[in-house]
């Protein structure tokens, strides 16, 4: 862990294993920290806030560029790292890696161009003037399946806006987050600044993070289930949140759309770090004449896929985080089937050879899938593409718009009007038109409904680390 600007062990003594998702292997193991490695790095990021927070933005900027550059430098070796330890085929990984580094420098940039504003009072001897400052220490919690990017998305706008941080990573990826660290460290960030606690047990963390008074602001990404929770109880103490939780994209394809182009971007975003991303498509509804023919060509470009060690050349699925993983997917294509869906291509686990010590599961396409099919409701997080047919009287938008999520959403059609149509009724923080990649360090990130709050990325991704204040001048 790192904490106060020293790398330590747990304060116990406890480790826990890290392993490779494909070979079943441990890696290595890592710090086990406690409550009190939680509370001595809180009081780390508290006692450095003042200083880090009194440095103009032009000093935070500067750190932040030099963390950028760093990475760039390591960009190789953090994605063989993220491949080892997360399981996503190299290429996903080094992707992943830029995509991170891309934080660090929008945001770096961003720090000088944190703006607060006057405004014209009705009295004559009043003036207004608005300040943006820090909202303080900050917790942060990562998820395992973007172990880097998901780190430098929370904390190069926190460092931007002046606050200090905690970060706890998932149990699967801390090694990611140590490299992450060894960088902040290398980019002189100064002691206490940035902290970082490695734990088995998340609750613990949990705990400190909704209920320390140092702590102002919880910043989350995983499960709606555990979000929900956290907000609950940071609630309690009027903590700050933002929360990007989970997903059920829908993917609609209109009667104009090319289905060629619409098959190979579906294929491309369903099978994105092996179905494991809250951006995820979980519906792929396609007009009912066409779903022969979008189905063919979406099968041939599945059964393409090679499944393997995402070292390995030319492997395209990587393994699914555990076995927990593994028997979720599992049991919704159970479900499907038994409600009569049809299975087109998949529908096991990969055993071959050295697959069989990792975590792995064809990448499956169903069609006829219906709404009382467990598929059509909970989050996937795997390798499982359901399709469902509808009919011109359908109105398709309100279909996808029937989730109690609200992240992503995809469309294809050649029609201006019903991309407009689309993207405005479309009830979903994310729209992706003709488009699978609606993502950028530039572009706010988050969901509407349980899929969270607040915004990663963009000018909104700072304002999530800065409080207003008022002034009003009586001259
Ligand atoms: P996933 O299904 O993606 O693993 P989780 O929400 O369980 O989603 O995990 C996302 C992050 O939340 C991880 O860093 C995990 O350790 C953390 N987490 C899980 N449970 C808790 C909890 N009770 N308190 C705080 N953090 C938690």
């Amino acid at each position: 862990m790192f904490i106060n600007g020293k790398w330590k062990q747990a304060e116990n003594n406890s480790t826990f294993d890290v392993l490779n998702p494909a070979t079943g292997e441990v890696i290595t193991r890592v710090a086990n920290g406690s409550a009190k490695d939680i509370s001595d790095a809180i009081k780390a990021a508290d006692t450095a806030f003042e200083a880090w927070s009194s440095k103009t933005s032009y000093q935070r900027s500067h750190y932040l560029y030099t963390a950028w550059k760093l990475m760039m430098d390591k960009k190789e070796d953090l994605a063989r790292l993220m491949t080892e330890e997360q399981g996503k085929p190299l290429v996903a990984a080094r992707n992943e890696v830029q995509y991170g580094a891309d934080f660090l420098l929008w945001f770096g940039e961003e720090a000088k161009r944190v703006y607060g504003q006057t405004i014209p009072s009705a009295r004559p001897d009043q003036r207004f003037i608005v300040l943006k400052q820090p909202v303080g220490v900050v917790g942060a919690i990562t998820p395992w399946n973007y172990p880097v990017s998901m780190i430098t998305r929370k904390m190069a706008p926190a460092l931007a806006a002046g606050c200090t941080i905690v970060l706890k990573p998932a149990e699967a990826t801390p090694l990611c987050a140590m490299e992450m660290f060894k960088i902040f460290e290398e980019a002189g960030i100064p002691a206490g600044v940035v902290n970082l606690i490695t734990t088995l047990d998340p609750k613990p963390v949990g705990v400190q993070f909704t209920s320390n008074p140092v702590i102002q602001k919880l910043t989350f990404t995983g499960s709606t289930k555990v979000g929900k929770m956290l907000a609950k109880e940071a609630a309690q103490h009027m903590k700050r949140v933002s929360l990007e939780l989970g997903g059920h994209a829908p993917f609609i394809v209109y009667d104009d759309a090319d289905p060629v182009h619409a098959a190979k971007g579906a294929v491309l975003v369903k099978f994105l770090n092996t179905g494991q991303a809250c951006i995820s498509p979980n519906r792929i509804f396609v007009p009912r004449h066409m779903v022969d023919d979008f189905t063919k060509e979406f099968s041939s470009r599945v059964n393409a896929m090679k499944a393997g060690n995402g070292m390995d050349k030319g492997v395209r699925i990587g393994p699914l985080v555990g076995p927990d993983a593994v028997l979720k997917v599992e049991n919704q294509v159970k479900d499907a089937l038994s409600k009569g869906a049809k299975l087109i291509t998949g529908g096991k686990r990969l055993t071959d050879g050295p697959l069989e010590k990792g975590y792995f599961y064809a990448p499956t396409v169903l069609t006829r899938v219906t709404r009382d099919m467990l598929i059509f409701r909970e989050e996937t997080f795997g390798p499982v593409a359901p399709i469902i047919a509808y009919d011109p009287e359908d109105d398709v938008i309100k279909m996808a718009n029937d989730t109690a999520y609200g992240l992503a959403a995809y469309v294809y059609t050649k029609s201006t009007s019903r991309a407009m149509t689309a993207f405005e009724r479309l009830k979903f923080g994310i729209i992706g038109i003709n488009d699978i990649n609606p993502t950028s360090a530039a572009a706010p990130f988050g969901g509407m409904k349980e899929s969270g709050m607040g915004r990663e990325g963009a000018k909104e991704g700072i304002n999530e680390y800065l409080e207003t204040k008022l002034g009003g001048f009586s001259i």
